[in-house]
């Protein structure tokens, strides 16, 4: 078998190559990676080297009776092989790059451990008449500062004066 040195390259400004679809017998692809690894050339330079070594030699093996039908058949077989290739090739061309997984989520602000609100400041009262004085026997507890509020003149706890009232209003009536 002719020993070809050169490289298949396409040439200047020919379009990508397309897709070919064939197949070849396993023995005869077995031969051609054993011929491809032999003269250190990729299947695709083999493949396309035979196909142009073929067309180049314009012949119809219906002219030459049948000892080319044979080549003919390898032909084909190359060009079944060659469309796998290319297939293959881009196949990998097209397919998605793979890539590192997402990045993992940002630290979820909103996830932050539920602290007890700090407990409301004592809402406001008059303090001209009324202040903060020692907890009631009743246990009135202002806005949790552990005193009541009371009023200046009479010392009394507000929250017991407004109980007080509240049940007159809601005491039978005489
Ligand atoms: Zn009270």
């Amino acid at each position: 078998m002719a020993k070809h040195g050169r490289t298949y390259r396409y040439p200047e400004g020919e379009q990508r190559p397309v897709s070919l679809t064939v197949r070849v017998p396993a023995a005869l692809y077995d031969r051609l990676t054993q011929y491809a690894s032999l003269h250190r050339y990729s299947l695709t330079e083999v493949v396309l080297e035979g196909i142009e070594s073929r067309l180049e030699t314009p012949a119809d093996p219906r002219e030459h009776g049948a000892s080319d039908e044979s080549h003919t058949d390898v032909l084909h077989q190359l060009e079944a092989r060659l469309e796998a290739i290319v297939d293959v090739k881009i196949a990998a061309a097209l397919a998605p790059q793979p890539r590192a997984t997402a990045a993992p989520p940002p630290p979820a602000t909103a996830e932050l451990p539920q602290v007890a609100s700090p407990p409301d400041p004592a809402p406001p009262f008059n303090t001209h008449t009324q202040y903060l004085g020692k907890l009631c026997p009743q246990g009135h507890n202002y806005a949790g500062t552990g005193q009541s509020l009371r009023n200046k003149k009479s010392a009394s706890c507000v929250a017991c004066n407004t109980a007080a009232i509240q049940a007159r209003r809601h005491a039978t009536p005489r």
